[in-house]
């Protein structure tokens, strides 16, 4: 028997292969699915707080469950296999709750999941080909990046989680990141976004500008990690941690409302909740708080360097540069490059 997958579930069975999604080794089946929505771990006990789900078309549960293995096709490709447990729907209205903080229908996270299907198989898998795809250059598997740590003899290395166009107080972020260890491992998620997020070709060109030419040689690199976006904050700020534990990372950097969207959660909720779990990781956290721009000191810093007062202070607002790009609008130099401004300014930003 055979399933055709889409692009975004071959995505997390390429994940699931290359051990990015370690202790998962399956699409989860029905009792991890409740487990994890209700307690952040897989029935084994294991932390995992992200459902990985395999949506199929509404087949007899019989006549998959009596199959030993299922093929899995990507555009006529053979990408991988299933060894099915189970089939099983799901009533998401009912876990929305958990899964994302809140009861809004409107949350994008929630519409993702909700639309991605009404019946899921689960069981163990096997990935059985990588195939090529947009910007699948720059992905990494933690293979990779542990042989990178072992070549350079890096005893750590801190993993940063993005989706946007870097401003300068990434810059300064990741800069004062190098202070702490020896190496960076920058990794933009460029799988499924929702609209109004910025295009991968983006977010890369921009980095790949900084790494050439801005930060120190040979101490930063750069990958992507190809999975969706859930937008649950807290959550998938844990999941993004274990994520860098599996490719070999000692440090994570987790800001300000990390995987958060509109104002569902607090500011430092997910840095809380991922520095209560860091030890269970095997990951430190690296909490970062700040930075702003500071009219006295005419530079980005942050409240350890500068102590002026706070009507010098100007945030830096993600949101606000966002916009602006999106209108079209100045933005000043004290807030971003104009070498990344040019760059971006070319083409398309916005995923539409
Ligand atoms: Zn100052």
């Amino acid at each position: 028997m055979k399933i055709n997958i889409d692009f975004d579930t071959y995505l997390e069975l390429e994940k699931i292969g290359i051990g990015a999604f370690k202790p998962l080794d399956s699409f989860m089946n029905e009792k991890d699915f409740y487990s994890v929505a209700k307690s952040m771990r897989l029935d084994n006990g294991k932390l995992f707080p992200i459902p990985i789900l395999l949506p199929i078309p509404k087949l007899n549960p019989e006549q998959i469950l009596n199959q030993k293995k299922i093929i899995l096709i990507y555009e006529k490709n053979i990408v991988g296999e299933i060894y099915p447990e189970s089939v099983f729907s799901i009533n998401f209205k009912r876990f929305i709750n958990m899964l994302f903080g809140t009861n809004d229908d409107k949350h994008p996270g929630y519409n993702m999941l909700h639309k991605s299907g009404n019946f899921f198989l689960g069981g163990k898998v096997k990935l059985l080909k990588q195939i090529k795809y947009k910007n699948s250059e720059f992905s990494i598997s933690p293979k990779e990046l542990k042989l990178f740590i072992k070549r350079n003899k890096y005893k750590t290395i801190a993993g940063f989680q993005t989706r946007n166009v870097p401003h300068k107080a990434h810059e300064f972020i990741l800069t004062s990141a190098l202070k702490e260890v020896d190496s960076l491992f920058i990794q933009p998620l460029i799988g499924k976004k929702k609209e109004g997020d910025f295009l991968p070709e983006c977010v890369l060109k921009s980095y790949k500008y900084l790494i050439d030419y801005i930060f120190p040689k040979k101490q930063v690199i750069l990958g992507t990690l190809t999975t969706s976006m859930r937008y649950s904050g807290p959550r998938e700020a844990v999941f993004h941690a274990i994520i860098r534990k599996n490719y070999g990372c000692t440090h994570f950097l987790v800001g300000r409302d990390h995987a958060g969207v509109g104002s569902y959660y607090g500011e430092y909720d997910a840095q809380n909740l991922c520095v209560k779990f860091e030890k269970e990781i095997g990951i430190k956290i690296i909490k970062v708080r700040g930075p702003f721009y500071c009219k006295s000191c005419k530079k980005i810093t942050n409240d350890k360097n500068c102590i002026c007062k706070s009507s010098e202070k100007i945030e830096v607002s993600g949101t606000k540069i966002r916009n602006a790009l999106f209108n079209n609008k100045k933005i000043s130099e004290r807030f971003m490059r104009k070498e990344i401004l040019d760059l971006i300014r070319k083409e398309d930003i916005f995923i539409k």
